[in-house]
């Protein structure tokens, strides 16, 4: 038998027209998007002894997670002396160090990618939740606008009234904490006072029925009260007074235009 015929357990005779088998077997290779490395082109049949290691190897890596090199260094041990070869056993180590070394960067790589899309996915999770949370938006629907904020009847009125009937559902206007909910005896009857997360204060007043309590964390749109007529009213409407932080009363139809509210 001749030195090219040689029939290994794993492998069909070579082609003695092949000649010498000397390849850089790291030419053979290409990336796959899974980290993984494959043998491009090449059936088992036309693989030098090293060629069929790296796939081998390719093989074996595939998957994420392994101990890639440990696997490698298995690999290549496994392959049994082949006298025929025209390749050192060195030629392929290196060449599977090379690979390894190649499959790790990869390995790395599409961990890092998957962890930054990740971190990008939750942080416009958060971005989401947090606008959400802090958008605001009007107190009443379905009603009229009746006195507005200024001097009536040689009294400051702080405050616009909406005129609605009896029940209308009186809503948070963004996210916060109810620091007030019951009667008032200045004349504000049932009141709910909800202090937001930029510490805006709005006062709800003259309802006829209150669904919070002291303490309770509100959202945007929160029914927090159905209006009415309670206290020292005229006519079934909502009071509504903004109080900025650190500030008195503000009138609340400039307020609401900052926020890009019409009321
Ligand atoms: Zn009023």
């Amino acid at each position: 038998m001749s030195r090219s015929r040689y029939a290994g357990r794993h492998r069909a005779p070579a082609e003695p027209s092949r000649g010498r088998h000397v390849v850089v077997p790291i030419a053979l290779l290409s990336t796959t998007i899974a980290g993984g490395i494959v043998v491009r082109s090449a059936g088992a049949s036309e693989l030098t002894p090293e060629a069929a290691a790296i796939k081998h190897l390719s093989n074996t890596v595939a998957g994420l997670g392994l101990d890639v090199r440990e696997q490698a260094l298995a690999a290549a041990n496994e392959r049994p002396a082949v006298a025929t070869t025209q390749v050192s056993r060195e030629l392929s180590r290196a060449a599977v160090a090379s690979a390894v070394s190649l499959t790790d960067e990869k390995t790395s790589d599409v961990e890092a990618a998957v962890k930054k899309a990740k971190a990008e996915a939750d942080k416009q999770a958060e971005e989401e939740a947090r606008r959400q949370a802090q958008r605001w938006v009007a107190p009443i629907s379905n009603y009229r606008l009746t006195s507005g904020f200024g001097w009536r009847w040689g009294r400051m009125h702080p405050a616009q009234d909406f005129g609605a009937p009896v029940g209308t559902p009186v809503l948070a206007m963004s996210s916060g904490t109810v620091i007030f909910s019951g009667w008032s005896n200045q004349g504000y009857g049932y009141m709910v006072q909800v202090r937001y997360w930029d510490g805006t204060v709005s006062w709800f007043a003259h309802n006829s029925r209150l669904t919070v309590s002291v303490g309770e964390q509100v959202s945007p749109g929160q029914v927090v009260a159905y209006s009415g007529n309670t206290g020292h009213s005229t006519g079934p409407h909502l009071h509504l007074e903004i109080h900025t932080p650190g500030g008195g009363a503000v009138n609340p139809r400039s307020w609401f235009a900052q926020k890009g509210i019409n009321i």
